[in-house]
């Protein structure tokens, strides 16, 4: 990340009490401002239902923040400030346009407003068309509005929430997070492909057989279990973070590094990925449920015995899916997707398998020989490539060669946090590592067939033993095109 210093600006948080404010955006804003990346002249307004004070606020902030320097946590924390909050009632944002004139006069801040809606779905809509009808987007400087996920459930409710929010903000002012976006080594991506030669040349269906992408975890929903249910792994996980990796995995070299050259060739992508229809849905894709198992030396309860979740729930906790992309660079290969909950490990991978050479001069036929390269996401961030050597001391043996560029751990504690990184990123208007509209929507179009085909119980939901790598229906997925998962561990 550059070291630029951010405009002064005022980021309103829309659910400042909130899990997502706690755990995550507190700690990105201080980071920011430790490494003096925030002007000083900066200032949080945090708005929510419950009638909180500014000292509260202020002390779960400092709750919130790890870091030995008492002195700089207590300035920073003077820069927060709460409302009382109901998104549904006028005079909150007549006193939220009251006070953010205040602190914009405190900071000498030039009306930037950066608005974060970290609240219930729900609610963004209605915070968007009243912050337009109580003139909170209308300031000398500029202002910019940051959206979590869920973005929609479904390509309608996402073309409607999308008209809602656009009423009042330009599509160049919508941010919308992804925030695997915001991770370190999703960014290399592009920086490895796009910056190596040796790469570039191979990375086609002349060359490559097949892409794996792995997202595991290990947790079950936790105490999520209510929303989860209502959700499931196609929704939370394949239609933003997954496809937001095939495309950056897949794209052309954009002409320039702009956020509009990146999201242009990305957008191509998902144009090219090949409709799956509901009637063959199965044929390409495989949905699993977590059911009890063994993990840690523990028994841990099975999905539909989880709190908050139907027992009858048929929410898929693991999908594995096979997208083929139709263009001349992609046609042929497949892009092999899974992630699930309470897998074996939790990982983030990319694998690229290479074609094995036309004539194996040097193994025996039962060997794997594929040159391979992972793109290792978390918990190790880094590239390992797999090639062939001789093997000491024979006459012409070959054995496999394991290449590693790893970020040792302590490298990866001081690389910033997703939230971090992308919200400095919008302080200073750079979009690139945001969803653009027509991906998000291209995106539900490509899994919306699929979530309907699922709607009933007719297709078989696989069940799979916690602590494992999902169902056997995603190996076979892969066995039928004569492939096979690599190890991700
Ligand atoms: P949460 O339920 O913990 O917090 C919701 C916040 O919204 C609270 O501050 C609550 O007071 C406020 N709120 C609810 N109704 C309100 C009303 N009528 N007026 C004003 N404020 C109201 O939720 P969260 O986990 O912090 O998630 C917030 C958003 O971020 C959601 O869209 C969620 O999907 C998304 N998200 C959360 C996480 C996470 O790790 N928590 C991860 C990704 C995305």
């Amino acid at each position: 990340m550059d070291l630029h210093s951010t405009p002064k600006t005022t980021i309103v948080i829309f659910g400042a009490t909130g899990d997502l404010a706690k755990r995550k955006l507190f700690p990105s804003i201080f980071n920011l401002y430790q490494a003096g990346k925030l002007s000083e002249e900066f200032a949080v307004v945090g708005l929510a239902r419950r009638e909180w004070s500014n000292f509260t606020l202020r002390e779960v902030v400092n709750e919130s923040i790890s870091s030995a320097n008492d002195d700089l946590i207590e300035k920073f924390c003077k820069h927060f400030y709460y409302l009382p909050f109901d998104v549904t009632r006028n005079d909150s944002y007549i006193n939220l346009d009251k006070l953010l004139k205040e602190v914009e006069d405190v900071y000498g801040i030039p009306g930037n407003r950066i608005f974060y809606m970290s609240t219930s779905p729900e609610f963004f809509g209605t915070i968007a068309s009243n912050l337009k009808a109580h003139q909170l987007t209308e300031t000398k400087g500029w202002t910019r509005l940051i959206i979590e996920k869920p973005f929609g459930r479904d390509a309608a409710s996402a073309e409607q929430l999308n008209n809602e929010i656009s009423q009042a903000f330009s599509e160049d002012e919508i941010y919308r997070i992804d925030h695997y976006l915001g991770k370190d080594m999703v960014q290399n991506i592009e920086v490895i492909r796009f910056a190596n030669s040796i790469f570039e040349p191979l990375w086609n269906n002349h060359y490559i057989s097949n892409v794996q992408i792995t997202l595991s975890e290990t947790l079950g929903v936790e105490d999520r279990g209510g929303y989860y249910d209502t959700s499931g792994a196609m929704r939370d996980m394949v239609q933003n973070h997954v496809l937001q990796l095939v495309s950056l995995l897949a794209m052309d070299p954009p002409i320039r590094l702009t956020p509009e050259e990146v999201r242009h060739e990305k957008i191509k992508v998902l144009r090219a990925l090949k409709p799956v229809a509901t009637d063959n849905a199965s044929e390409y894709f495989v949905r699993g449920q977590y059911i009890p198992g063994i993990m840690n030396d523990q028994e841990v309860p099975g999905y539909r015995s989880e709190e908050s979740v139907s027992p009858k729930s048929i929410t898929e906790t693991f999908v594995a899916g096979k997208l083929q992309i139709e263009n001349h660079r992609w046609t042929g290969v497949p892009f092999y997707i899974r992630t699930g909950k309470r897998l074996e490990s939790k990982t983030t991978k990319v694998i690229i398998e290479f074609k094995n050479m036309p004539l194996n001069l040097y193994f025996n036929g039962e060997k794997d020989t594929s040159n391979l390269l992972s793109i290792n996401i978390q918990p190790v961030e880094g590239i390992t490539l797999l090639l062939n050597g001789k093997k000491e001391g024979t006459s012409g043996e070959a054995v496999p060669v394991q290449l590693d560029y790893n970020n040792k751990n302590d490298d990866i504690s001081s690389t910033p946090e997703a939230y971090e990184r992308l919200i400095y990123n919008c302080l200073l208007g750079d979009a690139t590592n945001f969803a653009h509209s027509d991906e998000v929507l291209l995106s539900w179009k490509y899994v919306d067939p699929i979530l309907k085909a699922w709607q009933s119980d007719k297709v078989e939901i696989a069940e799979y033993e916690s602590g494992t790598m999902g169902p056997k229906a995603s190996d076979d997925l892969l066995a039928k095109d004569g492939n096979h998962w690599w190890p991700v561990n």
